[in-house]
């Protein structure tokens, strides 16, 4: 058995023994007295008796050695600022932000919703509810009110931290006006509000109920506030899902096991050490901002880049000037920026000195052939794949090359990390075994450390979305439909939801969009299965053409429509071919880069598409109901 295959094994045949190693990678105010309580399935209970803090672990315990090392670095081509705090400046922003949610009435336990851009002060506040014990809920800046609104209802907030405005390929985004209507759609009214001044837009300060974050840090300049020692089980925070596949799920975290799951995972999978930097392109509205902008890297000692801004401003160079300047070890994206950067010039990738880098993480979506192929050749470094949720904080498949170097496989996001067993079930319910196998990736309970607890008040809701019982135990459903191949590596070969059924054949909508996406001419593709009465289900094509200029007429679309639907042929076979592949200026996406083929196929359909409050274009999807009227 290989070294990594002997960890995986132990981490689920002797978990108990296993996660209490791990849980020494934190501080414990008092030690766990019970690693793993899973007497009450599919809830588990991890590092149960110990008591701990997020804030104490990422921020405090590095002050003895690293007290004047860059902690949080946040960098704005927006404002064209950089700011860089030591541990020791975080820590005293930390306690100033802190004191004030205190004096503002935040208890242990009492939510903070943080409605922020990427600036420094949404590290602070987040970092400051988890010193004293309350529970923060972070809302991505990009939504509007109504997002906003609903969000605030479920969460109860004493307190909103927000901010004047963002702002966005140098267009200010107002985020006061969206603010104060999403209060007032909500039947819930926070006790207060906390607003960073940028001095980007006016404020309408509603008196009484909003506060500028300026003049209260100014009355806590030197106060203390110690951190609250908190139960492993204590929730650190809310947040919610991406909303791809419909209504967003409030996701709860617990405080220990997350400590210990990210601690684990910059040692095993990200390979990160202490005094390096980190530079995650995610937002803090994510979860890759959650696990691996803040608490991630902070909790390994290692500096974290917070990035406002876009990828392409003032030019294509812009992250890779930040790995030379802040001689990044470790960054982590998503492919659906790695296709904007495709897009530019490619010398600006080798502008930089790019040494210092030894590996790039994606994650979020399917890594395509193409876009992988093109970033690993243009960078000349790993590119590791991760595949995760929201909802478990961490990977479940990727490579731990902190255990044991393992070669990854194009379009393949690895093995299972450990502490997951999982395992492929097919439609009857029963765990397909062997390589070579099609199914549902499932994940047997308890699930590991850091994963989510339950549903945010919702219990029931958790069991009966999540979890089935398979031979009398629980096992906990990703939604997502993958293949093993003989040596254990998997495949996410899209959502469950996505199969489509072609005349009583199988196929996911990546496995048709891999196809297509080969086409020397498509930049972009989503699939979806349309109704159809005689076929059952037909594949239906949107993609993104690289040279538009190509389509001057109806003959001209039809000829590129051939050669794409005689990729399919050649990759996958006839039964793959779509029934029409259509062209389109761009694509339906949530606002975190994934594609919306539920909605893509709802209107294909005739049917409301649902829950649209995550999407980023509406006239994405327009585009796509003129052509199918048409
Ligand atoms: P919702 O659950 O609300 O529909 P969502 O599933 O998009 O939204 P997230 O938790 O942000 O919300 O995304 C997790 C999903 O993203 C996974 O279940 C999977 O479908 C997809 N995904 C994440 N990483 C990868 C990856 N490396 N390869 C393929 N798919 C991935
Ligand atoms: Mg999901």
């Amino acid at each position: 058995m290989t070294a990594y295959a002997e960890f995986h094994r132990r981490s689920i045949q002797d978990r108990d023994g296993f996660w209490a190693e791990q849980a020494q990678l934190v501080d414990w105010k008092s030690a766990p007295t019970q690693v793993c309580d899973y007497s009450n399935p599919p809830f588990a209970k991890w590092f149960v008796g110990g008591t701990t803090n997020l804030c104490h672990n990422a921020v405090d315990r590095h002050l003895k050695d690293r007290a004047g090392q860059a902690a949080l670095i946040a960098v704005s081509t927006e404002t064209n600022t950089e700011r860089v705090y030591t541990f020791a400046g975080l820590h005293a922003e930390v306690q100033r932000m802190a004191a004030v949610l205190k004096d503002l009435g935040v208890q242990k336990g009492d939510r903070v919703l943080i409605y922020m851009p990427m600036i420094a002060e949404a590290a602070f506040a987040m970092l400051a509810c988890a010193r004293i014990g309350a529970i923060h809920s972070v809302v991505f800046g990009g939504f509007a009110s109504g997002s906003l609104a609903s969000r605030i209802e479920d969460s109860e907030p004493k307190v909103i931290v927000s901010a004047d405005a963002g702002s966005r390929g140098g267009k200010v985004v107002e985020y006061k006006p969206l603010l104060d209507e999403a209060i007032s759609l909500s039947s819930h009214k926070p006790g207060a509000v906390l607003l960073a001044d940028r001095k980007l837009a006016a404020m309408n300060i509603v008196a009484g109920r909003d506060h500028l974050w300026g003049a209260l840090r100014e009355k806590h300049l030197n106060t203390v506030v110690p951190c609250e020692w908190v139960e492993s089980t204590h929730p650190s925070y809310t947040l919610y899902t991406s909303g791809t596949t419909g209504k967003p799920k409030g996701v709860q975290r617990d405080t220990g096991g997350y400590a210990v799951a990210l601690a684990a995972s910059m040692k095993h999978i990200y390979c990160g050490n202490a005094g390096e930097t980190y530079f995650s392109t995610s937002d803090i509205g994510w979860v890759v901002g959650h696990s691996y902008i803040i608490y991630g890297p902070l909790i390994a000692g290692m500096a974290t880049i917070m990035y406002e801004g876009l990828p392409t401003r003032p030019d294509g160079g812009i992250w890779w000037s930040l790995v030379e300047k802040y001689k990044v070890t470790v960054m982590f994206s998503a492919p659906t920026a790695v296709r904007v950067l495709k897009k530019q010039d490619p010398a600006l990738l080798t502008k930089y000195d790019l040494s210092s880098l030894r590996a790039l993480f994606l994650a979020g979506e399917p890594l395509d052939e193409p876009t992988a192929q093109w970033i690993s050749g243009s960078l000349k470094k790993p590119i590791i794949d991760n595949y995760w949720q929201t909802e478990t904080g961490w990977p479940i498949l990727g490579i731990a090359n902190g255990v044991e170097q393992k070669a990854s496989k194009f379009g393949s996001p690895g093995v299972p990390m450990y502490g997951y067993n999982v395992m492929l079930m097919d439609d009857a319910g029963e765990e397909l075994v062997g390589g070579d196998k099609k199914g549902v990736v499932m994940v047997e309970g308890p699930l590991p450390p850091g994963c989510m607890q339950t549903v945010w008040r919702d219990d029931d809701r958790f069991v009966k979305t999540y979890w089935q019982k398979l031979n009398g135990k629980y096992v906990y459903s990703t939604f997502d439909w993958g293949v093993r191949d003989a040596d254990g590596y998997y495949f996410i070969l899209g959502r469950t939801d996505d199969v489509i059924n072609v005349a009583g054949h199988r196929l996911g909508t990546r496995e048709i969009e891999e196809a297509i996406s080969s086409h020397p001419n498509i930049s972009e593709v989503a699939v979806v299965g349309v109704a159809d009465n005689l076929k059952g289900q037909v594949a239906v094509a949107f993609a993104v053409v690289k040279d538009a200029s190509v389509l001057v007429d109806d003959a001209a679309h039809a000829k590129l429509e051939a050669e794409v639907m005689k990729v399919v042929d050649n990759t996958i076979g006839a039964v793959g071919r779509p029934a029409r592949v259509r062209f389109v200026a761009v694509l339906p996406k949530t606002r975190s880069g994934k594609l919306l083929r539920r909605a893509i196929q709802a209107v294909c359909e005739g049917r409301d598409p649902g829950d649209l409050t995550t999407m980023e274009d509406p006239a994405a999807l327009q585009q796509i109901k003129d052509l199918t009227a048409a």
